[in-house]
């Protein structure tokens, strides 16, 4: 069982997630890639505007009966500030058997030394940095691989696309048409919710 694991605030989810997503399943050829929404994140304070339970609803709406993925609450149910490496040590002893991937995009690439027992987290799980490359092709398996401050990790191309979740709010906030950066269904509920006005 080959299991990614990416989390993040999703704030809302968008389609840069789910073609990032995308891209690593078939990259890393992942039997499952569950997406793990943080409660609050120690680097990302302030910035969070959707509750736990409205983001944990748009990952779910964002993925809908697509099989290639899962949502996992784990970090909600936890609460608290959402360190990665309780999240591992939980997956390690719930999924012993899985060769477990930890997905981060490339922008927190330079973060990761600081998170919480770092090494433990290289020791719990593959770090695979997520490249927003060109549209090339993924490089073969094992290209590009580096240490950050001596952890180690792979990097894999993910296509590039311009969107974060940041700019999603920015557009809902000055009424702007959010439909091709989020799902209908996410689309919907963050207009039927009044999120980010
Ligand atoms: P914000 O704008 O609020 O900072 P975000 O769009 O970066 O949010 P996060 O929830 O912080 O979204 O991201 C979760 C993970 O997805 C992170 O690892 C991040 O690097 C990655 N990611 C975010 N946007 C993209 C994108 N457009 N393409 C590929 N990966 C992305």
């Amino acid at each position: 069982m080959r299991l990614g694991l990416f989390g993040g605030t999703f704030d809302p989810p968008h389609v840069g997630h789910v073609l990032a997503a995308s891209d690593a399943v078939e990259a890393l050829r992942l039997d499952r890639l569950v997406f793990i929404p943080a409660a609050r994140q120690p680097f990302k304070q302030g910035g969070v505007i959707a509750s736990p339970q409205q983001r944990l609803e748009m990952l779910r709406l964002t993925i809908g009966d697509d099989l290639r993925f899962a949502v996992d609450a784990i970090e909600i149910d936890r609460a608290g500030l959402s360190y990665t490496v309780d999240t591992l040590v939980a997956y390690a002893a719930r999924e012993p058997q899985a060769r477990r991937f930890l997905l981060v995009g490339e922008d927190l690439v330079g973060q990761i030394p600081s998170w919480r027992d770092s090494y433990r987290v290289a020791e719990l799980a593959e770090i695979v940095v997520l490249a927003r490359g060109d549209g090339d092709p993924p490089p073969s398996r094992g290209e590009g691989e580096g240490s950050v401050h001596v952890l180690p990790f792979t990097r894999i191309a993910t296509r590039r696309v311009d969107v974060s979740s940041t700019e999603i709010r920015d557009r809902v906030r000055a009424g702007r048409p959010v439909r091709g950066f989020v799902t209908e269904s996410v689309a919907e509920f963050i207009h039927a919710a009044t999120l980010y006005r």
